[in-house]
């Protein structure tokens, strides 16, 4: 019963369900000098966690670290292959089963 109620649950509503050990500092770093001269910057709008996006002012990439679901897929949509990936520090990151 609570799988069928969970599956009609919008993907921003599942997103709110998980919890997150916070790490001090971000697995996922960017060469800004690189990120300037990417046209379609992929990475804003492959990720289903909205982690990454464009400083309208600086026009710099931002990591927002903290919401990343470890799914991997902006390192493989990143065409210039900058994206410098690791897990989370020990004990830190996405949570997805939890009571
Ligand atoms: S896709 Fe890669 S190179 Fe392009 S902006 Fe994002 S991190 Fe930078
Ligand atoms: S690993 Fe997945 S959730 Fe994390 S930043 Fe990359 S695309 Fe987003």
């Amino acid at each position: 019963m609570q799988e069928n109620k969970d599956n009609k649950k919008s993907i921003q509503e599942k997103l709110e369900l998980l919890k997150y050990n916070c790490a001090n500092s971000s697995h996922l770093i960017v060469d800004q000098k690189v990120c300037a001269k990417c046209k379609d910057k992929p990475c804003t709008f492959i990720c289903p966690a909205g982690v990454y996006s464009k400083d309208e002012i600086t026009g710099e990439i931002i990591v927002q670290y903290e919401n990343c679901l470890e799914c991997g897929a902006c390192r493989i949509a990143c065409p210039k292959n900058t994206i410098d990936w690791s897990y989370p520090e020990s004990g830190c990151g996405v949570v997805f089963k939890h009571n």
